[in-house]
């Protein structure tokens, strides 16, 4: 497990997705929590916020590959389009090249 510096200093939307998917695994095992544990997928690389997001709309939100779950505030309305205004995060879809392929 690496360090939340190491993590911060290779993010990538690709990494974090990947980092989200392996929390949403450890709730499907252990049972979900209050906790807020999935990482903001904003395009800032600096950020590492936590987001308090349901599984039940995680997955829904990994079902597409253009939609991300951002920190309130941290969308950039150039690069997306807010789909959903949750209390704690914000649905977006990638517009776009922004956009990349789910692995
Ligand atoms: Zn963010």
């Amino acid at each position: 497990m690496s360090s939340l510096w190491e993590q911060r200093a290779a993010r990538n939307e690709g990494l974090f997705r990947e980092v989200n998917a392996n929390i949403a695994g450890l709730e499907e095992r252990f049972g979900a929590t209050e906790e807020p544990l999935y990482v903001c997928e904003c395009a800032n690389t600096g950020c590492a916020e936590r987001l308090a997001v349901d599984l039940q709309t995680y997955r829904r939100v990994r079902r597409q590959a253009r939609l991300f779950i951002l920190r309130p505030g941290h969308e950039d309305p150039q690069l997306e389009r807010l789909i959903e205004r949750h209390r704690d995060y914000l649905i977006v879809e990638k517009l776009g090249a922004a956009a990349s392929p789910s692995p």
